[in-house]
C-alpha cells in the first residue's frame, strides 16, 4: 500500500468541488482499495498517544462559523478493532492507549468523505502526542511500516504551511491560489527536504529558518507529514499533487509515496 500526506485546508472542501477535492478523489482511484485506513490528523492532540477503538466512530464537527449544511454531513465509516489492536501492539513501547469514545475529527473525515464517499472502509485514528519532539514522532511512525503490507492505507492529514493568524483571501474564494512570499518559500523549502529525504532536518522543524517559523507557528498541522515521510521505503516513487498555496498562509501540498 502506498502512503499519503494530504493537505486538508478548509472544512468547506467537504461540500465543495474544486481542484483539491479532485486531487483527493484521484488519489483514491489510483491506489488499491485498502482493507482499512489509519489516519493521523492535525485535529487530535493528546498527552500520550491514543488510538480510536470505537466500532462506530461519530463524526465530530470540530470547527465553528461554517454553513449549516456542513454540520449536517455525517461520515458513518466503521472503526476497526483489528487495526486498533494491531497499532497498540506495534506501539506498545510508546505509551499508547485506546479511546473507545472518540469519533473522527474533520482532518480525517473531510478527506475520507471525498476519497471514499461510500464510507465502506474502516477507519482508525492515531492521535498526536503533544509531549513528543519531531524526531520522536518520526521514529514512532517508522514502527508502523508493516501495516503497508497488510493492506492498510496510512494517511497523514494536515498542512505543511498553516498559519491561521495570517490568513488573507483574495476575493470570495478561499481556495484561490495566493501565497505570501514567506509561505511559498517555506513550502518550497519543505518540499525540497521531502524530495531529498532530509528527515532529520524536517523533524527539527524549529531550525528551518524564519519562513518555516511562520509556516509552522504550532506543530499539529505539520507533524502528520512526518508520519507519512517515516513510512517511505526504498524504491518508493514520490509524487506531489494539490501543490498550491491559498489564503496567503496555507499550503494544500499533498504527496503520495508508493510503487
Ligand atoms: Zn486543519
Amino acid at each position: 500500500m502506498p502512503v499519503l500526506f494530504l493537505g486538508h485546508g478548509s472544512p468547506m472542501n467537504v461540500i465543495e468541488n474544486n481542484e483539491f477535492t479532485k486531487g483527493w478523489e484521484d488519489a483514491a482511484k489510483n491506489i488499491p482499495k485498502p482493507k482499512a485506513v489509519l489516519c493521523v490528523s492535525a485535529h487530535w492532540e493528546t498527552w500520550g498517544t491514543m488510538v480510536t477503538g470505537s466500532g462506530k466512530p461519530e463524526t465530530i464537527h470540530d470547527f465553528g462559523g461554517f454553513p449549516e449544511e456542513l454540520y449536517r454531513v455525517q461520515y458513518p465509516a466503521p472503526g476497526s478493532r483489528w487495526l486498533a489492536d494491531k497499532v497498540l501492539n506495534i506501539l506498545k513501547k510508546c505509551e499508547t492507549a485506546v479511546d473507545n469514545g472518540r469519533g473522527l475529527d474533520h482532518g480525517c473525515w473531510s478527506v475520507m468523505s471525498r476519497m471514499y464517499p461510500k464510507a465502506d472502509i474502516p477507519v482508525v485514528q492515531l492521535s498526536l502526542d503533544q509531549s513528543k519532539s519531531g524526531m520522536v514522532h518520526y521514529d514512532m511512525a517508522k514502527e508502523l511500516i508493516e501495516l503497508r503490507d497488510e493492506g492498510v492505507l496510512i494517511i497523514g492529514s494536515g498542512n505543511i504551511v498553516h498559519n491561521l493568524y495570517l490568513v488573507e483571501t483574495r476575493g470570495d474564494d478561499f481556495n484561490a491560489e495566493y501565497g505570501f512570499d514567506w509561505a511559498i518559500k517555506a513550502k518550497e523549502l519543505i518540499k525540497n527536504l521531502i524530495i531529498e529525504d532530509e528527515y532529520k532536518k524536517l523533524a527539527d522543524y524549529g531550525s528551518l529558518g524564519n519562513a518555516a517559523g511562520l509556516a509552522i507557528p504550532t506543530p499539529e498541522h505539520y507533524l502528520p507529514m512526518l508520519y507519512t515521510l517515516a513510512l517511505r521505503r526504498k524504491g518508493d516513487i514520490l509524487k506531489f499533487f494539490n501543490d498550491k498555496t491559498v489564503a496567503g498562509s496555507l499550503a494544500m501540498t499533498s504527496f503520495i509515496l508508493g510503487q
